[in-house]
């Protein structure tokens, strides 16, 4: 997804519409963080997490390249968005707050396991190339986790808004979208697949394939 920039104009008018809701400003649970997700209005996407006291900084700093413009105009450069890509194999630790808000649960299609129990999964492995990007991870709970990493034949892909797509190895795909989005978009092709999975009789895990896959 290429949705519309999020500018420091926008979370001016944000906090403003946030104080207005709360007056005196919003307090956060006692020991407790508030925190505030933004979600792209015309996709539902999340595109990002920030805390109320962030949210407050980058309203204040406005925009870093135009730093003596007008406070009252907005340039429309975006200062917020989905956490910063990293090198390495390890997701930060905003994308470990960010994920799990965008997921709520394991992405796998029909599993409710929460994403507070899961692991942040390289969709393309990191071995064969893939980012620590949140393009790139999502949540699966360990069993299916495993499924991914040990099962042969299933295929799974990822678009940049979250879109999972999972194919078995006997080619049926089922799609999962992130929670904000799925009354937004429904799409599943095919009925969910009969019968196991072809089981690897060498592969160390193949009892974890065996169960029926959605
Ligand atoms: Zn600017
Ligand atoms: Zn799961």
């Amino acid at each position: 997804m290429n949705g519309q920039p999020i500018t420091a104009g926008q979370l001016r008018d944000l906090l403003e519409s946030l104080d207005a809701l709360c007056p005196g400003g919003l307090q956060a649970p006692a020991g407790g963080s508030l925190g505030i997700s933004l979600v792209d209005p015309a996709t539902g996407a999340l595109r990002a997490t920030v805390t109320r006291a962030e949210l407050g900084r980058l309203a204040r700093r406005g925009c870093p390249a135009h730093p003596n413009n007008d406070p009252n105009s907005d340039c429309g450069c975006p200062v917020l968005d989905r956490p910063a890509p990293t090198d390495a194999y390890r997701p930060t630790a905003a994308q470990q707050r960010f994920l799990p808000t965008r997921d709520r649960t394991c992405r796998h299609p029909g599993c409710a396991t929460r994403a507070g129990w899961a692991d942040l999964d390289h969709v393309l492995p990191h071995a064969e190339g893939g980012p620590t990007t949140c393009e790139n991870l999502c949540c699966l709970c360990r069993r299916h986790h495993r499924l991914k990493t040990f099962a042969p034949g299933w295929r799974f892909e990822m678009t940049a808004d979250g879109v999972l797509s999972v194919t078995t190895p006997s080619g049926v795909t089922r799609t999962t979208r992130p929670p904000g989005m799925a009354a937004l978009h429904r799409n599943t092709t095919g009925p969910p697949p009969t019968g196991s999975p072809p089981t690897s009789p060498t592969g160390p895990t193949a009892d974890e394939s065996e169960p029926a896959p959605f």
